[in-house]
Formats: structure tokens, C-alpha cells, sequence
């Protein structure tokens, strides 16, 4: 216990344990003792006290100091000791959270050295697709160039074949990793975007796919929100493309695009009638390269993870519910935009209110 002049007036044997004082060598100390030379240079032990004096408590977690000189990690209660009414002093409590402390910086440190692994591989390979793709283009050019030539032999013309298709896929793939590595912290592009309009764009980029396999899309009426159009866009195509590559021979491929809103998000769907996923391949869909069982679909297993990193950054989620041979569900919610208002609140947007300002 400590008196109204911080003085410490009694003790008990955790004391010694704890701290390391004895009996005799802590009562009569200041209570600023066992606190670090910053903390009483700037008045922290004085502190604590007057705001148990006034709040009936004071709680923190602060560095501490024993009779030896170490330090430890503490969290401490101050509470007011009162005798009818008048202010006898104060009881303060403590516990050794040293290894906890330890343990969470431990955890922080590894975090932001993983961030940075991370910063780093994503640069490496957005630079590395960047230099791939004028290359490739050259190669590609030059073998369709070559394609066309009366004179090759028909051994030479399958060859030639095989560059254009294999050159086609190179360039896909370094162009999807180059959408991959695009920072989606960029907020400059982040604005209200009507999804009606934006799924007509994408549907017209799709009608080769989408003739081809006798494809029907069917969209509810798609609200207005607030995200990068070009890269929500992104979203749309790769669920929407994924959709009809992955459908089933044995129907005609049918695809639903849903919308749905909640009091703080807008929940999109793309669903298709296709082959559908395992439940125990579901987790793995989402990660880079990842592909499941697809060798005889063209892919290269970076349109999911692009779609979940790109709706990660908006602040929202993806996921996705499917039966092998029945068809997927892919989902994805965008937090309503919102607003610093007075008081530090936040206040979401409505979709209303959301359409009115677009
Ligand atoms: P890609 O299609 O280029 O392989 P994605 O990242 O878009 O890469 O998809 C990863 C994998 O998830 C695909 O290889 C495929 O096995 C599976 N997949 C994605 N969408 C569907 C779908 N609609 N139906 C069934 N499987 C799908």
C-alpha cells in the first residue's frame, strides 16, 4: 500500500519475489522506485496517483524496475483507498507480463519481416513481368509473322504453332502477375463505380468465350460502390471467365450474377452451373499458383488470388460455396464507403446515399 504522499507503507511477500526488495528495504521508499528513470523524469508514478485519486483507478502496462536494476514488463492497478470518505491512500497491484511482452514483439517483428518479404517478392516479380513482356511480344509477333508464310512444311507449321500458343500463354501469364503485383493500396483510383454499367463492359470482353460455349448470363439489377473500377473490374472478369471455363460438357453453362446488401456491405455472387470444387480443395483456391486438378483447362492460378487480394484492400472478403459437379458459388463483400464523422465515429454510407453522390 502506498500513502497519499506516495510513500510506500506496507508490503507483502510477492513484493520480494517480484521486485526484490525485503520488508524493511521497501517500506518508507517512494513508489517512484520501482518505476524507469524516463517514466519519472516525466512524472508517470505522480500521474498514476492522481488519476486513481480522481477516477477511483488508474491501469497501465509500462516497463518497471527492480531493486537490481532490471527491468520487466508489468501491468499494474492503481485503486483509491478510501476510509469514510477521507483519502487514506492507495493499493497498487502488479504482474509480470514480461514474457507476454517479449512474445508479442517477437510476433510484430517476424509480421513486419514478412511484410517486407513479401513488398519485396511482389516488386521482384512485377518488375520481372514487366521486362518479360516486351520480349515475348517480339516473339510473337515475329512467329505469327511466320505463320503465315506459304513455304513452311506442315512439320514446321504445327512447330510454328506451338511457339504462337506457347508464346500466347507466357504472355497471359506475365500479364495476369503484372495485375497481380499492382499496389491495390493505391486508393487515388477508389471511387463510386456503377456495377451495372461495369459488368456490360466486362460481358463484352468475354462474348468470344462466351458464344463459344453457348454461354447465358443473367445479372440482377448491380447497385453503385465504392472501390478502383478497373480493378473490381478485374474481379468480375476472372469469377466470370473462371465460370465458363470451368463449366461442365454435359449442360449448357449458365451464369448468375447477384448482388446484395447488408446495412455495411454490398455481397456479390457469380455463380455458374459448372464441375464445382471439393471441400477439401476449397481452401487452397485462393493462393497464388494454386490450381486444382485443371491441366486440361488453359490457367496459370493468379486470378483468384489477384480477385482476393483486390478485395482485401477494399477492406472485404472473398469466399466461395461449391458441390463437385453441381457448380460454385463465388462471393464477395465490399464494406459500404465510410466516413470519418465528428467524434472520431464512422458512418457508413448507404447505397442511396452512395448512388446520390456518384
Ligand atoms: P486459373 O483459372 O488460371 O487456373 P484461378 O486462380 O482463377 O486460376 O483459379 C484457381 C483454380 O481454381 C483453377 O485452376 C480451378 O481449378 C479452380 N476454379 C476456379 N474457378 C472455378 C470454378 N468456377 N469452378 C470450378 N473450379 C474453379
Amino acid at each position: 500500500m502506498i500513502d497519499g504522499a506516495g510513500i510506500i507503507v506496507t508490503w507483502n511477500p510477492g513484493v520480494k519475489r517480484l521486485l526484490g526488495y525485503d520488508e524493511e528495504e521497501f517500506i518508507g521508499k517512494p513508489f517512484s522506485a520501482i518505476f524507469s528513470d524516463d517514466d519519472v523524469k516525466v512524472n508517470v508514478p505522480e500521474a498514476e496517483l492522481r488519476t486513481a485519486e480522481t477516477a477511483g483507478k488508474a491501469e497501465d502496462e509500462r516497463w518497471h524496475r527492480r531493486k537490481d536494476g532490471s527491468t520487466f514488463w508489468a501491468s499494474g492497478l492503481v485503486t483509491l483507498m478510501k476510509d469514510n470518505g477521507r483519502v487514506i491512500g492507495f493499493a497498487k497491484i502488479m504482474r509480470d507480463q514480461t514474457q507476454k511482452k517479449r512474445f508479442e514483439e517477437q510476433l510484430a517483428d517476424q509480421a513486419n519481416a514478412l511484410a517486407l518479404a513479401n513488398r519485396e517478392l511482389t516488386n521482384f516479380a512485377g518488375v520481372v513481368s514487366h521486362d518479360l513482356n516486351a520480349p515475348l511480344q517480339t516473339v510473337y509477333g515475329f512467329a505469327n509473322i511466320l505463320k503465315e508464310n506459304p513455304g513452311l512444311d506442315s512439320e514446321a507449321e504445327v512447330s510454328v504453332h506451338h511457339i504462337v500458343d506457347g508464346t500466347k500463354h507466357m504472355i497471359k501469364l506475365v500479364n495476369d502477375l503484372l495485375q497481380y503485383t499492382v499496389d491495390t493500396k493505391d486508393t487515388s483510383a477508389v471511387s463510386f463505380v456503377d456495377t451495372a454499367v461495369l459488368l456490360k463492359t466486362i460481358l463484352r470482353g468475354l462474348e468470344v468465350a462466351i458464344r463459344e460455349k453457348n454461354v447465358t448470363v443473367q445479372a440482377d439489377a448491380l447497385p453503385t460502390v465504392w472501390a478502383d473500377e478497373t480493378q473490381l473490374g478485374r474481379v468480375f472478369q476472372n469469377l466470370i471467365e473462371n465460370g465458363i471455363k470451368y463449366s461442365c460438357s454435359e449442360r449448357v453453362p449458365e451464369i448468375k450474377v447477384r448482388a446484395q446488401e447488408t446495412d455495411s456491405e454490398t455481397i456479390f455472387s457469380v455463380e455458374d452451373n459448372g464441375r464445382g470444387i471439393s471441400e477439401h480443395e476449397i481452401n487452397r483456391l485462393f493462393t497464388l499458383f494454386e490450381r486444382l486438378d485443371s491441366t486440361a483447362v488453359l490457367g496459370n492460378g493468379i486470378g483468384l488470388a489477384t480477385c482476393r487480394k483486390v478485395v482485401e484492400r477494399l477492406g472485404g472478403r472473398i469466399w466461395v460455396n461449391s458441390k463437385v459437379n453441381q457448380g460454385s458459388v463465388f462471393s464477395f463483400a465490399i464494406p459500404h464507403r465510410r466516413e470519418t464523422i465528428d467524434g472520431g465515429g464512422t458512418a457508413a454510407l448507404s447505397r442511396s446515399e452512395s448512388a446520390q453522390t456518384a
